[in-house]
């Protein structure tokens, strides 16, 4: 988060005293006027023989509604000063918030945009380098050949994972709607596993199934693509080895929980909302690692509400993450 320049600081801070000074000065005024009344009335009374002593004007009527009305006076400048130091406090705080707002959503913007050219421009690269070795090279060795046209199409598979996310983000967003089947919830978790564990090699994933699980009804790309996010998550951000768990088990009365939880870098408490929302990684672009858009959490969780589940974000022991989800088992979708 940036932060506001120096001077804004000092301009509310000089506000701020100005406000107090002038109802200091105006409080003094407005005594230095109450005597010279005082004064006025005892001369007054002493010209007009109304009082014996001098000091008797002090019982008189008129005496008590002058202190009367001071005594008003300073309460109303006094009341007044605290009101506009508050109001304009408050009206500054209010600035600051959506301020900060403005300045976070652009900065995810930023991030999105820089994460998002170099996720698109790598692979185009990677595949156009391999195109111009085959051109310029025509004796290639079969095996040189294969092995160039698998990481071509490792490319090609991680533009094509790229646009969908951002087409099903999009769509999520406006119009996307569940196509309901009945879904055997652990096989699922079994095959994105078995992705997950072709393209992370040292990743360790342990899948936990509690046997004669009931069915789901739910999306089958949808759930496919939240669990290849977790999975895929717990192996980017637990690096160089990678321990996942992943189980699905019986919850309450009509309810399966499914976690998926690594050994990796966690995420900070201050951070567990926000890595909901689109285009947010923790950290900044410029010292990230790993790749990644954003996309993913956001992707899930919208899933997840749209499966009429629950989804939590716990620390796991003694270290990394671990994502539980609550899902109803027979519902209308
Ligand atoms: P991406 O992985 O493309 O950055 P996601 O939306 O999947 O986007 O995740 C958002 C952010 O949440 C990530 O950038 C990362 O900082 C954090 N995060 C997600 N999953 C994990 C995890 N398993 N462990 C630690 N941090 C995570």
């Amino acid at each position: 988060m940036r932060r506001l320049p120096l001077i804004t600081y000092a301009i509310i801070a000089y506000m701020l005293l100005a406000f107090g000074w002038w109802s200091v000065l105006l409080l003094r005024m407005n005594e230095s006027a109450h005597e010279a009344r005082v004064n006025e009335l005892a001369y007054r009374l002493a010209v007009q023989r109304q009082i014996e002593e001098p000091a008797d004007f002090r019982q008189t009527e008129q005496y008590f509604r002058l202190t009367e009305e001071f005594e008003r006076q300073q309460f109303m400048i006094l009341g007044e000063a605290v009101l506009l130091i508050l109001s304009l406090a408050g009206g500054i705080y209010l600035l600051y918030r959506s301020l900060k707002q403005e300045i976070s959503a652009a900065e995810q913007q930023r991030n999105f945009l820089l994460s998002i050219t170099h996720e698109l421009k790598s692979p185009l690269a990677g595949i156009r380098l391999i195109l111009e070795t085959f051109q310029r090279r025509k004796e290639l060795k079969p095996e040189i050949q294969q092995k160039l046209s698998t990481n071509a199409l490792a490319e090609t598979d991680r533009l094509t994972a790229l646009v969908n996310d951002l087409l099903l983000s999009a769509k999520l967003e406006n119009v996307f709607d569940i196509n309901p089947e009945e879904i055997d919830l652990g096989g699922l978790i079994h095959e994105a596993a078995d992705r997950v564990a072709m393209k992370y090699k040292t990743a360790q994933l342990h899948v936990d199934i509690e046997p004669d699980l009931p069915k789901v009804i739910g999306d089958r790309l949808g759930l496919t693509s939240v669990a290849v996010n977790l999975l895929e998550n717990a192996a980017k951000y637990s690096q160089p080895n990678p321990v996942i768990h992943t189980s699905l088990q019986r919850g309450g009365a009509s309810e399966v929980v499914w976690e998926v939880s690594d050994n990796g870098i966690g995420v900070p408490d201050r951070e567990k909302k926000r890595v909901f929302t689109k285009f947010y990684r923790v950290g900044s672009e410029d010292t990230r690692t790993t790749k990644g858009t954003g996309l993913g959490l956001f992707i899930v969780r919208q899933l997840v509400e749209k499966h009429k589940g629950q989804l939590e974000l716990l620390d796991n022991e003694p270290k990394g993450t671990t994502f539980r989800i609550y899902l109803p088992v027979r519902q209308d979708l």
